[in-house]
């Protein structure tokens, strides 16, 4: 009974340490993160994101073929693309194959704020959802390549972040600080979560981030 007992003790154990290290779990059996390009997107560019959400938060990520930016997502007035649309066409494709799918598009997209209607953005992703979405469009203000590549690890790590379950954080520097449509604030970043943002992370779905 005894015996029993600690092997009951010991499942219950590995079942915790699984569900607290999910995609490290998963991933041996699939991938965790699938990298979506959407419409012409530059090889290297997309390399450099699956290189930078691999190392951040350790999951196992996929390439998939580039597919076009849907039609119904442009919004022709503003020659740009909705991101929210954006989102639902990679649920509805993917999202159950993967924990989580990352778009990135080289077009600008926006998405409604408040009042205003069409805000164009640097990426988004719904709390707790499996689809996130990034766009190189803004992130090309006055800056050279390093600082490009720079913001766009930072920016698709914290849709990741959002897709994770992780909410806007008050946190100077913090990845999961809302950018609110500044470049500075990106800059700004460290590029990793805070402590308390790391806790919460490791609480409910990653195995582990550096
Ligand atoms: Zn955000
Ligand atoms: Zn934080």
């Amino acid at each position: 009974m005894e015996y029993d007992g600690v092997m009951r003790y010991a499942l219950v154990l590995l079942t915790i340490l699984c569900a607290a290290a999910l995609p490290v779990c998963r991933g041996e059996q699939m991938p965790v993160i699938a990298v979506q390009p959407l419409g012409p997107v530059d090889r290297g560019t997309v390399e450099l994101v699956m290189r930078g959400v691999r190392e951040y938060y350790r999951l196992e990520a996929v390439l998939l073929p580039p597919i076009p930016l849907p039609p119904h997502a442009y919004y022709a007035h503003r020659n740009r693309y909705r991101a929210e649309k954006l989102l639902a066409h990679l649920d509805s494709l993917h999202g159950a194959a993967y924990r989580a799918v990352l778009g990135i598009t080289a077009s600008d997209i926006s998405t409604t704020k408040g009042d205003i209607p069409d805000w164009g953005i640097f990426g988004l992703a719904i709390l707790g959802g499996r689809a996130c979405v990034v766009s190189t469009f803004r992130l090309r203000r006055g800056a050279g390549e390093a600082k490009i590549n720079e913001r766009l690890v930072k920016v698709a790590n914290h849709e990741l972040g959002h897709a994770f379950g992780l909410p806007h954080c008050p946190t100077p520097r913090c990845l999961m600080n809302d950018a609110k449509g500044t470049i500075a604030t990106v800059d700004y970043s460290t590029g990793r979560l805070c402590d308390r943002c790391r806790e919460k992370l490791l609480r409910s779905v990653a195995g582990g981030v550096r």
